[in-house]
């Protein structure tokens, strides 16, 4: 079974973000907007920040306290977005109950969107337009196929998530590469066997090692977008990748494999924002 790394994919993209950043006059700046010490939180912003900056892009991060009000996060929010300084914006979500998130996605201009959470850059995804931003997560799953030459034309894909953050995405971004897609959900009937049916599998479930070899057709390629944690508080994926060997072709590691492509998408989004201006 071919193990499917991100290192490979991401040093990809940082060849393309190199090459791009030699054409630009200025140095584009992402901004991570956080409100809150979530755990999870802080580590992507931890790991994007440090990824970013060794692309050679700059990266500022805005903290914000948790009790923070919905008017004056939206001033501050208001202020980032139309900083000329910052080129790109992450927004970390969710957010706390108190701020309509639903005006910041209305709000975030939908250049600097890079995470694509604004309803015009959403509709993009779904009209299959490909001159705004998609979901980081959903296309560093393409990222992933593309790199290792995995035909998606024609192909039987099966999605598992309906999520507007990675199922519902990246089955429109499947769709745009002429896959056949079937998305799947927790009132789908004998998931086992629209996943065994099918030629690659998208787990985005975010469930522990939910999907094992019997979820998997003979040589069919699995594709692991969760992260999750195991009984042993071990990063896990929604693949229990241990069973695949001899039942699938090719398979993402967890950690190691999608998250590894998602900020290096990040990455790539803020040189296309840059070339926006
Ligand atoms: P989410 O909002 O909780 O959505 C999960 C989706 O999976 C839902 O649509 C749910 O169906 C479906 N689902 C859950 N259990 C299922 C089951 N037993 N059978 C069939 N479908 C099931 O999660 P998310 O934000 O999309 O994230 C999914 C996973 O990806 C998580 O592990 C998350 O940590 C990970 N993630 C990774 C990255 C990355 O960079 N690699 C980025 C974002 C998220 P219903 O709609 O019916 O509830």
């Amino acid at each position: 079974m071919l193990e499917l790394r991100g290192k490979k994919v991401s040093d990809g993209i940082k060849k393309y973000v190199s090459k791009e950043l030699e054409t630009l006059s200025f140095v584009p700046k992402l901004a991570i907007v956080r409100v809150g010490e979530n755990p999870d939180d802080m580590s992507y912003e931890r790991g994007a920040t440090k990824k970013l900056k060794s692309f050679g892009l700059d990266v500022a991060s805005y903290v914000f306290p948790q009790d923070i009000s919905d008017e004056d996060f939206k001033k501050a929010f208001k202020d980032i977005n139309e900083d000329d300084e910052v080129t790109g914006i992450l927004l970390l979500r969710p957010l706390p109950r108190t701020i309509n998130e639903k005006d910041i996605e209305n709000m975030i201009d939908p250049k600097k969107d890079l995470d694509g959470i604004s309803p015009i850059n959403i509709a993009k995804v779904f009209a299959g337009d490909t001159s705004g931003f998609s979901p980081c997560t959903a296309e560093a799953v393409i990222e992933v196929l593309k790199a290792y030459d995995i035909e998606l034309t024609g192909k039987r894909v099966t999605v598992v998530g309906r999520s507007m953050v990675v199922g519902k995405p990246v089955s429109m971004l499947l769709l745009k590469e002429n896959a056949t897609v079937t998305m799947t959900h927790t009132r789908t009937v004998d998931l086992k066997k629209t996943c065994s049916d099918a030629e690659i599998v998208v787990a985005a479930a975010g469930r522990a090692k939910m999907l094992n070899s019997d979820y998997c057709g003979q040589d069919a390629v699995m594709i692991d977008v969760g992260i999750n944690v195991d009984e042993n508080g071990k990063l896990c994926g929604d693949v229990d990748y241990a069973t695949l060997d001899g039942k699938a072709s090719a398979a993402t590691p967890v950690p190691g494999g999608v998250g590894t492509v998602t900020t290096a998408v990040l990455a790539k989004h803020l040189i296309q924002a840059a070339k926006m201006r």
